[in-house]
């Protein structure tokens, strides 16, 4: 529906979508329906996949495999839009998936300060905050005040980098391995990352918060 400037050097804001737009949305898929081009179960088929289907838990299906299989980590720092791909998970819209490791030196967060741009196909649908207007200012404006009302801290030495969506490019956080899990599977591992922490505002969760394992 909108095109980014790469700059994003824009000053209209639209967090939420005009009534007027989704009148003229309604309108177009009725148009589009009534000549045939369109079928409407497969617009709800689609609207049914992001809402029920894709969600955070192929964001953590990806950073599960990159901790335990360094060649597959090495493919997706370099080339996440096909390494994600490989796995079944494909871009709706042409958009290109970054992919930022999280290091002790560097600390990766996501916005989209003009909008809502978000990692789909990995992360489903945007959380209400992402969309909103202070979200998106103080991301950038004040990031390690935005990160400690998230409850993350991050030592004075590591740097936040923040990174801006566009319709463009996507990103994904790939956090740290909490300490204390290298000898996990990779099924266990996915338990502790959250939908959170591949956006940036905190932490994989510690080896204690994940359900014990079976014998
Ligand atoms: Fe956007």
């Amino acid at each position: 529906m909108h095109s980014h400037d790469g700059d994003h050097g824009h000053s209209h804001d639209h967090t939420e979508p005009p009534p007027e737009l989704e009148l003229k949305v309604k309108a177009l898929e009725s148009l589009l329906v009534e000549k045939g081009l369109v079928n409407p179960d497969a617009l709800n088929a689609i609207i049914d996949n992001y809402e029920h289907k894709v969600g955070p838990q192929n964001g953590a299906i990806v950073v599960a495999k990159a901790w335990v299989d360094a060649s597959f980590k090495e493919a997706l720092l370099a080339d996440a839009t096909a390494a994600v791909s490989e796995l079944g998970y494909f871009g709706r819209q042409g958009e290109h998936l970054r992919v930022v490791e999280n290091t002790d030196g560097t600390h990766n967060l996501v916005v989209c300060t003009l909008c809502s741009c978000y990692p789909w196909t990995v992360l489903g649908l945007p959380p209400t905050w992402y969309k909103s207007a202070p979200y998106r200012a103080r991301a950038v404006s004040e990031p390690r005040q935005v990160l400690a009302e998230f409850g993350t801290f991050l030592p004075g030495s590591t740097k936040v980098r923040v990174w801006d969506s566009t319709s463009e490019m996507r990103y994904l956080v790939l956090p740290q391995q909490p300490a204390g899990t290298q000898q996990w599977t990779e099924e266990r591992l996915r338990c502790l990352v959250t939908r959170n922490s591949m956006i940036g505002v905190e932490l994989a969760k510690p080896a204690d918060a994940a359900p014990e394992q079976d014998q």
